[in-house]
């Protein structure tokens, strides 16, 4: 791969020129073709090429490189832009993903832009249609049988203002109707940029003078934003971190600069995206999955063309064209949402980093929970560690107190202790909020006769029962299937639910408690656009209730009348094969823990376990994250596991784990023959993946650890190379994570 290089700067450069172009394209390398106009040609604009029989659109990212192939090249079939589209800020971050990362390059450029881009369209800002009522024109001489013109005049006059053509076909106006009635001069039509013509000037809120702490934390802060540098703050739950950020925004970013907050999921996280815009109004751009192709394209095109945004992203917006970027805010920074889990595996997180480190500006992090991963890098690369050690508001910290279930009579997962302080809390006109890590009835169905649990055809995994929809379906690939009447194994009729997911609770507390409403909070029952939202409003509303639900619920939400939170079950995270287990569980545990007493009430947490006397339950409940982490921290350091070293990890896929596994061994052979040159990189494996067989492929997995990030790098270069050039079958695929997060 080559760096992303300058025009040539030869006055006498002779056509034809040749284009190094990035194209998606599952390979690691770009392809070169000859341009032979006079039109200047820069890195970062995209081209139209032949590729075999297909058309591709890629992107240039260099002129003329200094070490042409000795073969006759194609000439492109198109110039698309006319100056580049990606500032070299942007073309120097890509590149470098793609090498960390090991990924394609052309495939990263592809993840960096938005669909019409990818497709070739015009890098024009998409413009919308708009009307306005000609007030020169009188009612009186539109004739009497233009019904429709009538009624759309009547329309303007009951809400006067500039409205979007949709707006008023959705109204119910045909485009006949409208344009009838702008041809006998009553409308007036404009063609804006898109949502202009919508976006009320709003009045802007101010923010809450920040308290004590956060002055302190405000202090602490870059005061300009020339500099990189890297502060990591650990505020605990309800402590007013948005508000720090965006005081810190306010204070140091220069009118002209871009901002790009990220945060984990803004669907789960209106409320946060909400303050922003109250304070900083149109300044805030929005990117997220939810967005329509033309929205996208309009803030991609924001972004790049300098515009002062403060971009409020989830983590494909690390990868837009910021040229003139000052400031990075991580919220959540412990979040496995930064981590792409398929394709173009990067980490937002890290590539914020990277990005930042580039255009020379501050970084935020902010957790209740920082990733052992930051915090290592507080010693190890001299993050400056703030502290928020008290909520903001009026709330405080919960009491948190495990709750022993060895012997314990569970009624859909609930334990006596938890059903009364449920109803106690109720009584109280308070609101409850319980932890389960299931979505779905139960996570197995199983024969009482025979033993036997229904499990995936395609996958090493239980299927799961879903009774709303009364189907089984693995939560790993799409199977599903009817609930069978009979075991498949033994043909008995004696087939039972084990365990507990959402619905259970639900169905169970439902009955329990019928005078007080059961909210279920998971992917299904939020899966409806809008059902969320709904299911929000009916909490914020305050009146008692239960919520049940899953990862979702414990995801910055403020919730100010729950005082009670109960973890149906902790011991998942204790026991794991994962050496990440005990660090997500703190995480997930105190972060759910930080959505009671939010309010004026005190909250507190139930946590049931069958291992009451763990050390790790045991500490969590002091409510000291930083000394839980830490001590975590020490233990991976011990076992020179990451961050305290790094890793790379191999997976093969094939149809037998054999297979998979003596790739892999093949694969580690050859990487015991290049030993001498990468003396510190440490073998793990082959060995099978949590879930061996997932959608019909055996996976296993391979490990390159080392503590020298460089030595590890430089064997994952020559790793991929060689693994190009392997011929596999057409079944057999293999994948390079970087820092990978589960395996
Ligand atoms: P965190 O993100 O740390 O969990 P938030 O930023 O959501 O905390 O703040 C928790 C609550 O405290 C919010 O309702 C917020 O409006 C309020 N809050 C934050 N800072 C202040 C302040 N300085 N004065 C008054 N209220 C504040
Ligand atoms: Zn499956």
């Amino acid at each position: 791969m080559d760096h992303p290089a300058q025009p040539s700067s030869d006055p006498s450069k002779k056509t034809p020129q040749i284009l190094r172009v990035a194209l998606p394209r599952p390979v690691r390398q770009f392809f070169d073709y000859t341009f032979s106009s006079a039109d200047e040609v820069m890195p970062g604009q995209r081209v139209r090429v032949f590729f075999g029989r297909q058309t591709l659109v890629g992107v240039i990212v260099a002129v003329n490189p200094p070490d042409p192939p000795d073969i006759k090249l194609r000439p492109i079939s198109a110039l698309l832009d006319r100056s580049p589209l990606f500032p070299v800020s942007s073309l120097t971050l890509i590149d470098w993903a793609a090498r960390y990362y090991q990924h394609p390059p052309g495939e990263c450029f592809w993840a960096a832009l938005p669909p019409p881009l990818r497709q070739g369209k015009a890098a024009e800002m998409p413009t919308e249609t708009t009307w306005t009522r000609n007030a020169e024109a009188v009612a009186d001489t539109l004739p009497k049988r233009a019904k429709r013109q009538h009624d759309l005049l009547r329309w303007f006059a009951e809400q006067p203002g500039e409205h979007a053509n949709g707006t008023l076909t959705a109204a119910g106006f045909t485009p006949q109707v409208i344009r009838g009635l702008a041809e006998r001069g009553f409308l007036a039509r404009h063609e804006r940029t898109l949502g202009q013509a919508t976006e009320k000037s709003a009045v802007l809120q101010s923010l809450p003078a920040p308290n004590a702490a956060q002055q302190s934390v405000l202090d602490g802060l870059p005061v300009s934003c020339d500099a990189f540098a890297v502060h990591l703050i650990h505020g605990i739950t309800g402590s007013g971190k948005t508000e720090v950020y965006m005081h810190w925004l306010r204070q140091s970013l220069p009118a002209d600069g871009q901002a790009l907050v990220l945060v984990p999921e803004i669907n789960l996280t209106p409320q946060t995206v909400a303050r922003f815009v109250r304070h900083f109004g149109a300044r805030v751009a929005l990117w997220h999955s939810a967005l329509t192709d033309t929205e996208r394209l309009r803030t991609w095109l924001q972004v790049q063309s300098g515009e002062p945004v403060i971009l409020v992203s989830t983590r494909s917006g690390v990868l837009l064209p910021f040229s003139r970027l000052k400031a990075v805010v991580v919220d959540e920074e412990h979040d496995g949402a930064y981590k792409q889990n398929d394709g173009f595996r990067y980490s937002a997180r890290d590539l914020s980093l990277v990005a930042a480190r580039q255009a020379n500006c501050p970084v935020l992090l902010g957790s209740a929970t920082p990733s052992l991963e930051s915090l290592h890098n507080v010693e190890a690369r001299d993050y400056r560690l703030h502290s928020l050690a008290q909520r903001a508001g009026k709330g405080t910290l919960p009491s948190l107190q495990l709750v022993d279930i060895r012997s314990r009579p569970l009624v859909g997962g609930v334990s006596p202790p938890l059903m009364q302080a449920i109803e106690s809390t109720l009584a109280l006109g308070q609101q409850v909020l319980l932890f389960i890590n299931r979505r779905g009835y139960a996570p197995v169905l199983m024969c009482y006769d025979c033993g036997h649990l229904l499990e995936c055809r395609n996958c090493d995994t239980r299927l799961t029962l879903h009774r709303r929809e009364n189907r089984m379906r693995c939560h790993h690939c799409d199977f599903q299937r009817p609930v069978p009447k009979r075991c498949d194994k033994c043909g008995g009729e004696n087939l039972n639910p084990v365990g507990e997911g959402t619905e259970k609770t639900e169905d169970v507390l439902t009955q329990a408690l019928p005078d007080y409403p059961i909210i279920r909070i998971d992917r299904d029952s939020t899966r409806k656009k809008g059902s969320l939202d709904g299911m929000l409003a009916a909490i914020h509303e305050g009146k008692p209730c239960v919520l049940v639900g899953t990862q979702m619920l414990t995801k910055g939400h403020d919730f100010p009348n729950v005082t009670l939170v109960g973890v149906l079950n902790a011991d998942g995270g204790l026991f794991s094969s994962d050496f990440r287990g005990p660090e997500q569980l703190a995480q997930t545990v105190t972060q759910v823990a930080g959505r009671a007493g939010r309010g004026e009430q005190p909250g507190r947490v139930l946590i049931q376990t069958c291992h009451a006397d763990h050390p790790l339950l045991q500490q969590l409940c002091q409510n000291d994250y930083l000394t839980l982490a830490r001590s975590l921290l020490q233990e991976r350091e011990d076992a020179l596991l990451p961050p305290c070293s790094a890793q790379i990890a191999l997976r093969f896929e094939s149809p037998s784990m054999e297979l998979s596994i003596d790739r892999l061994v093949a694969t580690r052979g050859q990487l015991e023959q290049w030993r001498d040159q990468i003396p510190d990189v440490l073998l793990l494996g082959p060995f099978p993946a949590a879930i061996a067989r997932k959608a019909n492929r055996h996976r296993a997995y391979l490990i390159l650890q080392a503590d020298n990030r460089r030595a590890l790098q430089r064997a994952a270069n020559a790793l991929t190379r060689w693994l190009e050039q392997c011929r596999f079958s057409h079944n057999e695929r293999w994948l390079i994570d970087v820092d990978p997060q589960e395996l």
